[in-house]
């Protein structure tokens, strides 16, 4: 797991991270291997010299700092600006990241903006419920803007912020870190090209045992949902549980291994193990995808246990990973050998494939755009329709 805190304190510069790894890139898994560096097989890849799109961090969250790191290492783009309700983040972030005061902004003064010539792109990685507000203020100040999945907590929201964008003429991404990560783009060729004959059923999931203080794992002590007045337990800030925060990657996945749009949806909320912390969202849920070609993808998720795995069921074999769905390293198995491709820094490569195409005025492809954030919050409603009602709901 990335240590965030660590990333915080210290940004780890194209060198510091090769001398802090103090390896040769040609290992087969290596942790956090730079994407401008090399391609995704591993191979040395010339370095970009042209200029970069400027972005503002909107949100200096767990995930902010994440993205942070990434602009560290990413070829194409290059952190300008923040947004941040805190003077005294915005101090550290200036120091850290050598930020122009000029370009520091909270969350009343952010439409100045407009007239900022340095900031490119808004990134908005705030709580799921301010997406909306965000997408639509960056729009309307002339950026292209990236937010952070889900990308938002209705439907309506969606349809609205693809409108303000196209309104402004300006670009709108979700951040899908794993449409950039090699083992995801390998099992994603596995499943659509029917490698191994047509998948018939995937278990996907992936949950956090958020509760628990005495999980060592870096990247829970960071993710404080231990704390009661979290915005991710308050339903109208996240807009549900699990299913919104990580229940997304196993949908996300089901659709772009097969290729296919689900066409309806059954599922059961699970056990809820603490009465007070789940008053408002779910603590863990299972659900049941049915696609066109007749696979289904039973998928789970939970802030209540650890799980991160893949596994897809085809006729003439099989493909799983095991951890798949989080930060990586993954793990992963066909009958023909392991998929074993250098482990990456995801959001790095996310910012270096959104942008190089902005700079190029270049179309996003579909599978990151806007459309693509509304098709997942769609079907993450017919869910949640599906477990309250207890049948199986038409995806419209
Ligand atoms: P976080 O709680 O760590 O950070 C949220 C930030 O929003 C904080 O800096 C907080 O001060 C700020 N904020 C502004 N107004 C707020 C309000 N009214 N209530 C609460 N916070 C407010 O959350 P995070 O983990 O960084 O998540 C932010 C977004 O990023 C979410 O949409 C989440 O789903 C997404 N995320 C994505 C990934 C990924 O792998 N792609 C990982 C983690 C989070």
């Amino acid at each position: 797991m990335v240590n965030r805190k660590s990333n915080q304190m210290k940004p780890l510069t194209r060198r510091s991270f090769l001398e802090e790894l103090g390896m040769g890139i040609g290992a087969s898994v290596v942790a956090g291997t730079l994407s401008s560096f090399v391609d995704i097989k591993g191979i040395h890849t010339h370095a970009y010299e042209g200029k970069k799109l400027n972005v503002a961090l909107c949100g200096l969250g767990n995930y902010a700092e994440m993205l942070a790191a990434g602009l560290t290492l990413s070829q194409y783009c290059h952190l300008s600006a923040i947004v941040t309700g805190h003077p005294e983040k915005a101090e550290q972030w200036k120091k850290d990241y050598h930020i122009p005061i000029n370009n520091i902004y909270n969350y009343e003064n952010f439409d100045d903006i407009r007239i900022n010539k340095d900031i490119d792109l808004v990134y908005v990685v705030l709580p799921n419920g301010l997406h909306k507000e965000f997408v639509i203020r960056a729009a309307k100040a002339g950026k292209h803007v990236i937010t952070e999945k889900p990308m938002a907590t209705s439907v309506e929201d969606c349809e609205a912020m693809i409108k303000s964008c196209k309104d402004a003429s300006v670009m709108l991404a979700v951040g899908y870190r794993l449409h950039y990560e090699p083992t995801h783009l390998e099992i994603k060729r596995l499943g659509q090209e029917k490698v191994f004959g047509q998948v018939r059923m995937i278990d996907a999931a992936l949950g956090y045992k958020t509760y628990d203080t005495t999980n060592e794992m870096e990247d829970l002590k960071n993710f404080n949902i231990n704390d009661q007045t979290q915005w991710r337990l308050r339903k109208s800030m996240s807009g549900g549980g699990p299913l919104m925060d990580l229940g997304i990657y196993c949908i996300q996945c089901s659709r772009y291994v097969l290729g296919e749009e689900p066409l309806s949806v059954t599922a059961q909320f699970g056990t809820v193990n603490n009465k007070t912390r789940f008053s408002q969202v779910e603590e863990t849920i299972t659900w049941q995808l049915e696609f066109p070609s007749g696979a289904i993808s039973n998928c789970t998720t939970s802030y209540g246990f650890n799980i991160d795995r893949f596994f897809a069921s085809a006729d003439e074999g099989y493909f799983e990973l095991s951890p798949g769905l989080s930060y990586g390293p993954f793990k992963g198995k066909t009958p023909k050998g392991e998929l074993d491709f250098p482990a990456i820094n995801q959001q790095a490569a996310q910012f270096d494939g959104i942008g190089k195409l902005i700079l190029e005025n270049k179309p996003l492809p579909s599978h990151i755009t806007g459309e693509e954030g509304l098709k997942d919050v769609r079907i993450i409603q017919a869910t949640y329709q599906a477990a309250q009602t207890g049948r199986k709901i038409i995806i419209s």
